[in-house]
């Protein structure tokens, strides 16, 4: 079938060819038959060692994907659906591990091909090496998982000095034949010899220059001629055996797995390094020929905003690389429509079909050669975020997938794309410097240095960002004023980040190439100095930061969005609760669909400018009674607050832990500071300076803190206590429902819990008889520490304690043994060696905090079936955590106000992956789908 290069290589003309429709089904069925009888006559060779290494493209389906990578699996379902694929054969994956465990640097000794390459030569009527009818092919890599242009393919390979000519002989087509020349010359040299590309560019340029001409399409068969001599002085050392090519093109194919670009890319996308390459040897198809042919891709709908809408490019008289290229501008698919209506008409049906049958978007490589289509490869499709809701709507909308199918479609990480403005994609920028994407969204404005200016700035209507080495809980009020928060420490769960996420602020953390001088009000990145009030844009999505102000476009309340939210309502079993210290927060969760809050910090209630002088008035005390004054004042604070944060999730959970940072990061630091509180007081510097002596501590994070503070001062539990009953009893009193609960941190023991829950007890019972209400305040604590897992059996049978709650981020942290605070820096080399193939601050570690996890809920459930059990860390938005969650049968997460829809998509998600399997029988039931016209 491909001889049409031979015999209409000089017509050059669309219109003598036969219509490409009456050839079409032809060839599809000598294609199919051919195949069918090579299979049964191929020789045992193919599977020596009772391995079979070489498939050929009749011997495969969509299903093989780990032994024939997605592009051969996806090739050898098009060719059983009689679709026009030029044939090939498929080195398995397996024998790309073959050759790295042999290590000999050679093909592994099993491996032959030969059979197989006897069937393409009889299908295609060609023969490989042969002078007067050659088979050129390509020699294409292809994992089990997608890995866009990360290893190599080499194109155009079987010819050498003597098989050119004969090209021309036969085809009269000079022009084409050493075009192909030098583009196999290219490539070889490049993939399989590893030679510097520019040299062989800087040719092709320096003739373009001389002739004054821009295009390749320009470049005349003797240009390309002049092309071929020099690359040859470039590199004399192709092989001209064909045979000889084949080898080294297969051997630099099972090398690309592990070039660097693919290593790094299988660790961003947890692809495993185990699974191996596989390779696509397959006869060329020619796009370059003359006008009859050309070379596009194409998508069955929309990749960028969904639209039920055929989408694809093209090029006339092209190869496929020239796309990838960028070398010409490339046209839209309906101009090929009007050029050539039957190759238009062929692919917009085969598009149609592979949709369907494969119920996804998908994305199709093509090459015309003289008006015959020929489909080179098809998968799901990439898609934006916008596009992949859209798309799984209107599915379910046309019937070919359930809900649970299209939910299962949704990219759950992707969706902040709803709730936050974005960069304008088209918008002119100059990045600056790059840091960790920590909470999305973009922001703009001039840069402050101190959370004081911040706020002064923004009282006076300004947009700022606020810059800072790290921030701590006193720089909260700055945070609150900025637009975005720019860091340069701190990875994805430092103190900025966390804050910042709950906030709905966007953050990028961690920008370590970030000089920032707080004193003299100077941002360095790279080359470029910036003063105070200098404006710059950061895009918490992606860590990038711009110079100046970069347009923004915000997603609006979008219609698909909140129907793909509704079907995972439906089907999740995990409830989603916020991580929410303000009314403000708790209101704007709720919005989002969070069903109660599973952590509200109470001591972010202190940390305002207001309050942090009682607090510290409270801390410095010298004696009980001096502190229960202070403890008082605070106290209505605490419920007012606790009141508010009620009134906004009335009728749902407001879990309220008590205070949890060690005292220490209240207080002042600077001598300045310390005198200006002691002025505050009416107290001696020295005592002060004393108290902030005697609290500071070598390790804070495992110090002084959490119900460690019960301990030691219970009158700041009871009051906290009384403030949650006395706001509860307001609420009640106003005719709501309010429905507190009391969560105790840091616990390592049920000893602990048994000194502690009584008094909280006695003062919620004490200050709601007292109320004259009654109002039911569960009680319970937070598991984050390895002991209190070890223990949970004891913790939960303590009297009075209702739930446990896993608090992974300190979890994380002890289980490890890595400060959350400062694993930035050696975590990033931990995966770079493969070491941790993530971040176990940001996604739960399954096997060893997981592990311990799931011990400690069935030992708290063998003891109190009716324990609720939830999780409060940062993993309580991510999605493969909450798929975990999921599985480890909690009943809620709680996370960050802004991570309540994508923790709701995956909850649904993880639930519909049990029912989908039901699905696939009614989906294969369904025979009509309905399009869109064209
Ligand atoms: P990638 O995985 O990087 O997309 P491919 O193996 O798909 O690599 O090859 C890249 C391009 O090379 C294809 O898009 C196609 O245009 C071209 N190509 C590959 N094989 C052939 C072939 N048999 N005939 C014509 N062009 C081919
Ligand atoms: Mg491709
Ligand atoms: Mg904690």
């Amino acid at each position: 079938m491909l001889r049409s290069i031979s015999s209409d290589g000089t017509s050059g003309s669309w219109e003598r060819n036969a219509p490409a429709s009456m050839a079409r089904g032809a060839r599809a069925m000598k294609m199919k038959s051919q195949a069918t009888q090579v299979k049964t006559d191929a020789p045992a060779s193919s599977s020596a060692g009772g391995k079979k290494r070489v498939y050929l493209l009749s011997e495969g389906n969509k299903d093989m994907k780990m032994v024939l990578g997605g592009k051969g699996a996806n090739l050898c379902e098009m060719t059983k659906l009689t679709l026009p694929v030029p044939p090939a054969f498929i080195i398995t994956t397996e024998t790309c591990l073959e050759y790295f465990e042999e290590g000999t640097g050679d093909l592994p000794a099993a491996l032959d091909y030969e059979f197989a390459l006897k069937a393409i030569e009889e299908d295609t009527g060609k023969k490989f090496g042969d002078p007067l009818n050659p088979l050129l092919v390509s020699v294409r890599s292809g994992a089990p998982a997608s890995m866009p242009g990360m290893m190599d393919t080499v194109l155009n390979l079987g010819l050498n000095d003597e098989i050119v000519e004969g090209i021309i002989k036969t085809t009269g087509n000079e022009r084409f034949a050493y075009d192909t020349y030098r583009r196999f010359l290219n490539m070889y040299s490049d993939v399989v010899m590893d030679l510097d590309k520019e040299p062989f560019e800087e040719v092709i340029t320096s003739i373009k220059k001389r002739k004054g001409i821009k295009l390749d399409l320009e470049m005349e068969a003797a240009d390309w001629k002049e092309v071929v001599g020099e690359f040859k002085k470039l590199n004399p050392n192709v092989p001209s055996d064909p045979r000889e090519q084949l080898r080294g093109a297969i051997l630099a194919v099972f090398r690309s797995w592990n070039n660097d670009r693919a290593i790094r890319y299988r660790s961003y996308n947890n692809i495993p390094d185990e699974w191996g390459t596989a390779v696509s040897v397959q006869a060329m198809a020619y796009g370059n020929m003359n006008d009859g042919c050309g070379t596009g891709v194409a998508f069955s709908r929309n990749p960028s905003t969904g639209e039920n809408k055929f989408f694809g490019e093209f090029l006339p008289n092209a190869a496929g690389e020239d796309v990838v290229a960028g070398i010409r501008t490339p046209q839209p698919l309906e101009e090929m429509a009007t050029k050539w209506p039957g190759v238009y008409e062929e692919l917009y049906k085969y598009q149609e079909q592979l949709e369907k049958y494969y119920c996804d978007m998908q994305d199709i490589e093509f090459t015309v050669e003289n008006g015959r289509l020929y489909m080179l490869q098809c998968r799901n499709g990439k898609r934006t975020a916008k596009a992949a809701v859209k798309i799984a709507v209107d599915m379910v909308k046309e019937g070919a997938l359930t809900e649970a199918e299209a939910l299962l479609r949704i990219p759950a990480n992707q969706m902040d794309f709803f709730l936050h403005p974005t960069l304008d994609p088209t918008a002119q920028k100059t990045k600056i410097g790059v840091g960790l994407p920590a909470s999305p969204g973009a922001a703009t404005g001039k840069i402050v240095f101190t959370p004081d200016d911040a706020e002064v700035m923004a009282n006076m209507g300004e947009e700022v960002i606020l810059v800072r080495k790290e921030t701590t809980p006193e720089d909260i009020h700055g945070m609150k004023s900025a637009e975005g928060v720019l860091t340069a420490l701190g990875g994805m769960t430092s103190h900025a980040a966390v804050v910042a996420r709950g906030m709905g602020k966007c953050c990028v953390s961690g920008c370590t190439a970030a000089e920032v001088n707080a004193k003299n009000k100077v941002l360095k990145l790279g080359d470029v100095e910036l003063k105070e009030h200098d404006v710059i844009t950061i895009d918490g999505s992606t860590g990038e930061v711009y110079l100046g102000t970069v347009e923004r476009r915000s997603a609006a309340e979008d219609e698909d969005f909140q129907t793909v939210l509704g079907w995972a309502d439906k089907m999740r079993k995990l409830k989603v609760l916020t991580n929410a210290d303000t009314p403000d927060q708790a209101a704007q969760a709720r919005k989002l669909g969070a069903q109660g809050i599973g952590l509200c910090r109470s001591e972010h209630m202190f940390f305002e400018p207001e309050r942090i002088s009682s607090m510290r008035a409270m801390i410095v005390a010298e004696g009980k009674g001096e502190r229960l004054q202070h403890l008082e004042t605070l106290s209505v604070f605490q419920r007012e607050d606790i009141s508010g944060i009620l009134k906004e999730m009335d009728g749902l959970p407001v879990t309220v832990r008590l205070l949890d940072p060690p005292l220490h990061e209240f207080l002042p630091h600077s001598p300045d500071e310390m005198q200006s509180l002691a002025d505050t007081l009416g107290k001696p510097f020295s005592v002060v300076k004393d108290r902030v002596k005697q609290l500071k501590e070598v390790n804070p994070m495992l110090g002084f803190r959490g119900c460690r503070l019960s301990v030691v001062y219970p009158e700041i539990t009871e009051m906290q206590a009384r403030a949650v009953a006395r706001a509860a009893a307001a609420n009640k009193k106003a005719g709501l429902d309010p429905k507190p609960e009391i969560m105790v941190p840091v616990v390592s023991s049920a000893k602990e819990l048994r000194l502690i829950v009584p008094r909280i007890v006695a003062a919620v019972k004490e200050e709601l008889d007292k109320a004259g209400v009654d109002v039911k305040i569960p009680i319970g604590t937070m598991l984050e520490l390895p002991r209190a897992c070890e223990t949970a059996d004891q913790i939960v049978g303590t009297d009075d304690v209702d739930f446990i709650s896993f608090g992974t981020n300190d979890l994380t942290q002890t289980v490890w043994g890595f400060s959350r605070d400062d694993a930035i820096r050696f975590i990033g080399r931990y995966q770079e060696q493969g070491l941790l193939d993530f971040d176990p601050f940001a996604r739960i570690d399954e096997e060893g905090v997981g592990g311990l996890i799931n011990m400690a809920i069935e030992k708290a459930r063998t003891k109190q079936p009716e324990t609720k059990v939830g999780i409060c860390g940062e993993h309580g938005g991510e999605p493969n955590s909450v798929q975990y969650f999921h599985s480890s049968k909690f009943d809620y997460v709680s996370c960050s106000p802004f991570r309540v829809p994508i923790a709701r998509i995956s909850a649904g998600q993880a639930a519909a992956v049990e029912v989908s399997a039901q699905d696939k029988l009614y989906r294969e039931s369904i025979t009509n789908v309905k399009r869109a016209p064209k």
